[in-house]
């Protein structure tokens, strides 16, 4: 019996991405392994977060890494460590700021909703965000001004398909901060395959979530210079508490690192490149359908299948009505778009989206 009928749960056929309401993505079999070899055995939990740490700068090129709970948990935490820094006093104060320089500068066109809005996680830590710009646009100008302010503990910046308006250039914006002696920080969660590229923007700190590119167990990796990498660990003794990684968290994290560092990449990109075309192809013969490859915008190294049909948002429905459910990225049904990312599907599982496009469209 597999897992899913044993809990009577319903089967998934995620076409939608690394989303965290489906379970965000597989874990390769080595990692699964790993994990299970983690749950009976009792650790030295600061030496297993040494050898991560050590493992996350490998393979980045980070000064320094650490684990987090999540990349919800690592915005919370790299807020409080600008303000904290490892002072015992005001690590224990927090979310009391009263004493500190507690106001995150955050460009507008980038406050993201990925199912908690980012404002959230930074106040959490008890800090102010003062917002730049417009959802618009987020002139170096503006960005200026306000990095000179009174009380301005860090800058904040995301790197995600989901931010709004006019890209920011974020060299120029992490420049703009270390100008004022202000540390950026880099929210790039799903964006694991480019943590070099974040990283050589300069920014202090990039958080990258364990859990979504790098089919790791939930995990907010930390990546980025020893001293507030450190002031990231030491709010664990703080506010972090809740927010910490498991045991099998940072066992997996270290076999999905070695995994990675030991997988040809060029030949995974093209891998992908090759699955979304044939799919492409195959759904251009559907009647009614317009398909087309589109590259990720953020310049991750996959491409997704755009399809256009008369009735998106009623076929969205009829595929997660079915048997077993389709899920794809639907956020712009109402203009007709449907989006779907195959990273994770194997052929079996292509098969069964086209074949159920094919019922559903050719009536
Ligand atoms: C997914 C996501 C998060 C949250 O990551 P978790 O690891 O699920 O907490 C934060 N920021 C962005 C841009 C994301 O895409």
């Amino acid at each position: 019996m597999s897992i899913h009928e044993r809990h009577r749960l319903s089967m998934v056929v995620n076409a939608r991405g690394t989303f965290t309401p489906l379970g965000v993505s597989r874990s390769s079999a080595t990692v699964a392994g790993a994990v299970a070899e983690a749950l009976p055995e009792f650790f030295v939990m600061e030496q297993l977060v040494d050898r991560v740490s050590d493992a996350i700068a490998h393979a980045t090129g980070a000064q320094a890494g650490t684990v987090v709970h999540c990349t919800s948990a690592a915005i919370t935490l790299a807020a409080a460590a600008a303000m904290a820094g490892t002072d015992p006093r005001r690590i224990a104060a927090l979310p009391d700021t009263r004493d500190m320089h507690n106001r995150v500068v955050l460009p507008a066109v980038h406050v993201v909703d990925y199912g908690q809005s980012n404002l959230q996680a930074i106040r959490l830590a008890g800090a102010q965000v003062t917002l730049v710009g417009d959802e618009n646009r987020c002139g170096l100008d503006d960005l200026d001004d306000q990095l000179d302010g009174p009380d301005v503990t860090c800058l904040m910046l995301v790197c995600s398909r989901l931010t709004s308006g006019e890209p920011l250039d974020l060299t120029a914006a992490v420049r703009a901060a270390h100008r004022r002696g202000v540390p950026a920080i880099i929210d790039g969660a799903g964006q694991f395959p480019r943590t070099a590229d974040l990283l050589a923007t300069g920014a202090d700190l990039v958080l990258i979530s364990g859990q979504k590119y790098l089919g790791s167990p939930t995990a907010g990796l930390v990546a980025g210079t020893r001293r507030m990498v450190q002031a990231v660990r030491a709010q664990g003794n703080g506010i972090g508490r809740g927010m910490k990684p498991s045991k099998e968290a940072l066992v997996g994290v270290l076999a999905a690192l070695e995994e990675w560092q030991a997988m040809d990449r060029a030949k995974w990109a093209a891998d992908q490149a090759t699955k979304v075309s044939a799919f492409v192809a195959a759904a251009a013969e559907i009647p009614g359908v317009v398909a087309e490859v589109v590259p990720d915008p953020t310049s991750l190294p996959l491409s997704r299948a755009l399809l256009k049909v008369d009735d998106a948002p009623g076929l969205v429905r009829e595929l997660e009505a079915g048997t077993p459910p389709i899920y794809v990225m639907a956020e712009r049904a109402d203009t007709g778009e449907l989006m779907l990312e195959l990273v994770p599907l194997d052929d079996t599982e292509i098969a069964i989206v086209l074949d159920r496009l094919r019922i559903l469209l050719d009536k």
